[in-house]
């Protein structure tokens, strides 16, 4: 079972089930060592060379290989104790390496190690393949699993013996050999695929645009400074220079005056993975459809999409589909009255201009300053990185009862990385790596990961977790200022962290956020409410300058602009969630990816000002590993639970930190990762389901 999560994002998938100790021959290799030192011992981070993976990782799997084999060979009768739990207990080895091989890829690659990776990751899905493939421990763990109600076990080892034999039956455990052997093909395929599009989208996102003087005009001090430093790195005669990724492109799009700049930047961004060039992934996207699809057929089911979204909490794609066309009108509808709104002030100011797509974050600015009094560059002053993390362990504190401190000699895979060690009433409790700049090798975007999930049925083995998020570093010395969204993203990926955490179960494959990929965005975005509560930005929202707390007028209009710009953010990602239900729906047409893109949204009514936040080209959960394949709806629908627990803090009497609501939020769903099904989780936390007109509320849709 994976045991590695990457949330929001993706990484090398590595299959295999849990880690023991067992001590390998190349035992000296970092990448399979046992972790030792402080905290139950840590990664070998400070250790570790791209020469190390292939023997590593090599080694593991066969280690793993010998331990299933000892499962197989038993000949007593099939119980809970002599399947499920060495099955729990195996490929501990492979996990410990693949943890360091997916945070090498994820954050520090390199040419040599893409390598590496386009060997190993093929042969890392075959091994998978091999295991779920295996029909006599799969018929082991069935017998289990069909005994399970007579020989007595409890809720959470059912659940486990469910879980086991439900992934080796949506695997292919039941198929004829000619198809199990068919769908092993298109695995180890469509693994080296994803590695291609994963290498073309990071050289497309190591390019920048280098600007002009008069390009960079109207660029906030801060963005400024980070545009001359870009192109100082990059050893460039030019002024500045604005690397390809989000958390460069945005701020500019915000603010350069120059509509020519930000239309060549624009462009540049939309088009990555899609320029016919050698990093152009629309080849490798649709071969990967196809075999998704054929996959799907050989597995029994109608499409990928319904193969995917069967055990989530939508169940169907019809269920999801449902959600995000509910939502749809109301938010076109919302992103008519915006261009409106800036096509009047264009108008006034008499530019002469039509708005356009590159032209949205810049005007949406300037109707957030004229109707809402609200200029975010008022905002960033208070908003210092170090501070915000600061406030998000104090929320956490208050709610959980989490303590944190610095640690020193962890080792780290670059210096940036800091870690911090998690306490609850003086007991520990996990680690928190905190690995927060972009950097070259590093992938864009933030998320969280799991190096070590939390379990007690040997003994008990706290968790690692991390966060990464790709801020752009300021001068040195200076402290880093970051957005405003960029803030909600940093409490957005600590929640997944406190989830993971706050994990209080048995088996490691049930633990923390191993759970339905539409569930697990609930934590994180129900996080995302504490950084606008007033006793945060009271206490953490501090001018960087004066140390002054923001000023209470200045939270009223960011409370007041709370559903400000809500037609584009819905817009921009209802669409993309469509665009890859619409994808994963196709069965096995061969797809032109461009042209189905643009006939979806066509059809859809796309307003024009708008593109996909992911277009398909560059849409990485889909394409970078099956991760979120027929799955981008999921933040909508994880949203639907946010909205409506938000609402049960908010209708407390202590608001979002009211000690009862807390408690049940902790005891209910932050605990418990997959032992209990998460509708079930959800009920017992809210007394009854959700209510979808919350989320209406949330987004000013109501
Ligand atoms: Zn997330």
């Amino acid at each position: 079972m994976k045991r590695r999560t990457f949330l929001t994002a993706s990484a090398a998938t590595a299959a295999s089930a849990a880690l023991p100790p067992i001590v390998l021959a190349q035992g000296t290799n970092p990448v399979t060592a046992p972790w030792t030192g402080p905290f139950g011992g840590v990664p070998a981070f400070d250790k570790v060379k791209t020469a190390d993976f292939k023997p590593g990782i090599e080694a593991a799997m066969d280690e793993l290989r010998r331990e299933i084999r000892a499962m197989t060979v038993v000949r007593s009768a099939p119980t809970f104790e002599n399947t499920l739990v060495p099955l729990e207990n195996s490929g501990r080895t492979l996990d410990r390496a693949t943890t360091i091989y997916g945070t090498v890829s994820g954050t520090l690659s390199t040419p040599e190690f893409r390598e590496v990776e386009k060997d190993l990751d093929p042969k890392l899905t075959a091994l998978s393949d091999e295991i779920t493939q295996n029909a006599a421990l799969f018929s082991r763990i069935e017998t289990v699993y069909n005994n399970r109600d007579a020989v007595g076990l409890n809720a959470e080892q059912k659940r486990l013996a469910w879980q086991h034999w439900n992934r080796f039956v949506r695997a292919g455990a039941k198929l004829d050999n000619a198809k199990k052997t068919r769908v092993a093909e298109i695995n180890k395929r469509l693994s080296s695929l994803f590695v291609v599009f994963n290498e073309h989208l990071l050289a497309d996102e190591e390019t920048h645009i280098a600007l002009t003087e008069a390009e960079l005009e109207g660029l906030p001090a801060p963005i400024r400074a980070a545009a001359a430093e870009a192109a100082r790195e990059r050893k460039l005669t030019a002024p500045g220079a604005i690397v390809n990724t989000r958390s460069s492109v945005d701020p500019f799009l915000a603010y350069a005056t120059n509509r020519t700049a930000r239309e060549k930047v624009w462009r540049a961004f939309v088009n990555r993975g899609d320029n016919g060039d050698k990093n152009d992934n629309n080849g490798a996207i649709k071969e990967i459809l196809k075999l998704r699809a054929e996959r799907a057929k050989l597995l029994g089911y109608p499409t990928h999409a319904h193969w995917r979204v069967e055990n989530s909490m939508a169940k169907t794609p019809e269920n999801a589909m449902r959600l995000m066309e509910a939502v749809w009108p109301a938010a076109v509808q919302r992103v008519r009255e915006e261009v409106a709104d800036m096509q009047k002030i264009a108008d006034a100011e008499r530019a002469g201009i039509t708005i356009e797509p590159w032209d949205y974050r810049f005007y949406a600015e300037k109707v957030r300053a004229q109707k809402y009094d609200l200029d975010m560059n008022e905002v960033k002053p208070y908003m210092q990185l170090e501070k915000l993390r600061e406030a998000m362990f104090w929320a956490s504190g208050q709610l959980y009862g989490l303590e944190y401190s610095l640690t020193s000699g962890v080792p780290v895979l670059h210096p940036d990385v800091r870690v911090y060690e998690v306490k609850k009433a003086g007991a520990h409790v996990g680690l928190w790596y905190f690995d927060p700049f972009a950097r070259a090798g590093k992938r864009s975007g933030a998320w969280m990961s799991a190096y070590r999930t939390q379990e007690k049925f040997n003994r008990p083995i706290a968790t690692i977790v991390s966060n990464n998020c790709n801020f752009v570093k300021g001068a040195p010395g200076e402290p880093v200022l970051i957005s405003w969204d960029d803030a909600v993203t940093l409490f957005h990926e600590f929640g997944h962290a406190i989830h993971g955490l706050l994990s209080n179960v048995n088996y490691p494959t049930l633990s923390g956020t191993n759970v339905a990929r539409d569930y697990v965005e609930f934590p994180s975005q129900l996080n995302e409410h504490w950084l606008s509560t007033p006793e945060v930005l009271n206490r953490f929202a501090l001018h960087y300058q004066t140390g002054a707390p923001i000023p209470r007028a200045l939270v009223d209009k960011i409370e007041k602009a709370g559903t400000f710009n809500q037609g584009f953010e819905t817009v921009e990602y209802l669409a993309s969630a469509l665009v890859d239900m619409k994808l994963h729906l196709a069965g096995d047409a061969d797809i032109d990816v461009d042209k189905f893109e643009r006939e979806e949204l066509a059809r859809l009514g796309m307003p024009r000002e708008i593109v996909m936040r992911h277009r398909t080209p560059q849409f990485g959960h889909l394409f970078s590993s099956d991760g979120y394949s027929a799955g981008y709806y999921s933040y909508l629908w994880a949203d639907t639970l946010t909205a409506d627990a938000a609402e049960a803090f908010e209708e407390a009497r202590g608001k979002y930190y009211d000690p009862a609501i807390a408690k049940k939020l902790h005891d209910e769903i932050m605990s418990r990762g997959n032992t209990v099904d998460p509708a079930d989780q959800y009920r017992a936390f809210r007394g009854r389901d959700p209510d979808t007109a919350a989320l209406m509320r949330k987004r000013g849709f109501a």
